[in-house]
């Protein structure tokens, strides 16, 4: 292919690095060259957060119906393109087409529903203790917000970070993950169609070292809101509190399918294998552990090693792939990494467990579906992130004991129960301790008017999408307007 080079987008303009340094974007799947991206560095950063200083007055005065009318626009724009963007999704994280679409419209639904809230915004207003009063309490946005995020919702996680923050009128300086600079690419230019204004969002790529760091640090950005592992994430969360900055961290999870005895196992199965495949089990929610009363765990073991061996593995523009590769070399060596820990550990590797190299295969990162049979609840796979196309059967004789076993991870994303039992499944829902809880379904399919996050590692407390999100992305300021004309002191004081 020939050189395509693309640029940050700063203040309304797209330009190179000031160092001229850039990176390249290969397809995991084939090793094919995609283009080329500036390789930002503190003075970048510098330009970039100075844009977002210099147009936040203006857009935090720009009515929130204008400003959603812009979001809505940019919906609408990546909607036009939706095929396009999707396909160059899959071409630089592997994920197969029909997930990328479904990638991209998350991001448009976020957009949308993040331009609602453009009439919404709601505050309230309360009685006051003193006569002739009015108390209320409104939203202000935060200020310069920097949004960090991963390769594996390359277009969704940003929508997520950039919807509300936008709407709330925050300017924002969004650093994408150096493995997915197309999506963050696609996602600019519709916001630049749709007008946003220059300077309100910019963008700029790089690693997360060299781009990320000096952005996190920057004295004029006001928050940090950041998507990834939790490795990173706790770093980012020691720094920020140190130089007092507000922050919202979303990281790793380990998360469960619980399949109880009276469970529908067909279509438990048909869960398991979307939950912990899907993207190549690269999903924040992907089923890492599948928990499985004993008496129906030969019958779903058996049945979900022949359905996992029957998995196409393959470049994901193709139709007939079910599973594209992992992302890059070092995601391909965690999973390797963890196949071995598994089997020290006493665990058996039942299907997979190898890289796959047959014909095409040999050029891209693919990892076999792997399933881990005899895991204990305290081995290393069934309590770390794996991220990767690799998922651990345990087994429980009883619905409490498949709840202390969800809870006992340090992650508390999502869990899926099976169960034709209402009373179990409410019993159940009560004690488990995640942010997200299916009944019946798998650990994918979040929607995004609902509270996105999870407990423990997972997070710090804050929820993306959904109304949740505008606590991130908002101050409150509390207004008391006194019409007595009179000293009047609260707290009873004479
Ligand atoms: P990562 O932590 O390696 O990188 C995430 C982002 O942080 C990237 O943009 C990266 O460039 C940047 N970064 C890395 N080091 C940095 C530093 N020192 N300073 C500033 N920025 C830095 O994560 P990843 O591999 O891109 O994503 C996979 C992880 O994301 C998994 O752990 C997954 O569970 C998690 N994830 C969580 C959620 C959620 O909502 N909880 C959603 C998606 C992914």
């Amino acid at each position: 292919m020939a050189k395509k080079d693309y640029h940050n987008y700063i203040d309304g303009r797209w330009v190179p690095a000031r160092s001229g340094k850039t990176f390249e974007n290969t397809d995991p799947a084939s090793g094919e060259y995609l283009g080329t991206y500036p390789r930002s560095s503190p003075e970048d950063i510098e330009q970039a957060v100075d844009a977002s200083v210099k147009a936040y007055d203006s857009w935090r005065k720009t009515p929130a119906p204008h400003r959603a009318n812009i979001l809505a626009r940019a919906a609408e724009a990546l909607d036009r393109k939706k095929d396009e963007v999707a396909r160059s999704m899959t071409r630089e994280m592997g994920k197969v087409l029909k997930e990328a679409r479904g990638d991209v419209q998350e991001g448009i639904d976020m957009l949308q529903y993040s331009a609602g809230e453009g009439r919404r915004l709601f505050g309230h207003v309360t009685p006051s203790e003193l006569p002739r009063k009015l108390a209320l309490a409104q939203r202000v946005p935060v200020g310069v917000v920097a949004a960090i995020t991963p390769w594996n919702f390359p277009l969704a996680i940003p929508t997520w970070k950039l919807g509300p923050a936008l709407v709330a009128g925050n300017t924002v300086v969004f650093k994408p993950s150096q493995y997915t600079p197309e999506s963050a690419y696609h996602l600019a230019k519709a916001l630049e169609e749709a007008g946003l204004p220059p300077g309100v969002m910019n963008l700029v790529y790089g690693p997360g070292n060299e781009a990320g760091t000096p952005l996190i640090e920057h004295p004029r950005v006001d928050m940090v809101s950041f998507t990834g592992s939790s490795a990173v994430g706790q770093g980012i969360g020691q720094r920020c509190a140190h130089l007092g900055k507000r922050y919202h961290l979303e990281m790793g999870g380990k998360n469960a399918i619980i399949i109880l005895e009276d469970a529908d196992i067909d279509l438990a199965l048909s869960y398991i294998i979307w939950s912990a495949f899907g993207t190549s089990g690269q999903r924040c929610t992907a089923a890492s552990r599948i928990i499985v009363h004993k008496a129906v765990i030969w019958e779903v073991t058996e049945r979900v090693v022949e359905a996992t061996r029957k998995l196409r593995l393959g470049h994901g523009l193709e139709p007939e792939t079910d599973v594209g590769p992992v992302v890059n070399a070092e995601q391909l060596e965690k999973v390797q990494r963890y196949v071995k820990i598994g089997i020290d550990e006493g665990a058996k590797v039942l299907c997979g467990g190898q890289r796959a190299t047959e014909g095409a295969l040999s050029k891209g990162y693919f990892f076999q579906p792997t399933i881990f049979g005899d895991v204990k609840p305290k081995m290393r796979i069934a309590q770390e992130e794996i991220f990767g196309p690799a998922t651990a059967i345990l087994e429980i004789s009883s619905v409490e004991e498949a709840v202390a076993v969800n809870n006992d991870t340090p992650y508390g994303l999502v869990t899926g129960i099976f169960t034709r039992d209402i009373n179990k499944a409410l019993a159940a829902l009560e004690d488990l301790s995640t942010g997200i809880v299916y009944i019946n379904a798998g650990t994918i399919g979040a929607e995004v008017h609902l509270p996105f996050g999870g407990t423990r590692g997972t997070g710090n407390g804050h929820r993306e999408a959904g109304l949740a999100a505008l606590e991130v992305y908002t101050e409150w300021k509390s207004v008391y307007l006194d019409y007595s004309g009179t000293l009047q002191k609260a707290q009873k004081i004479e």
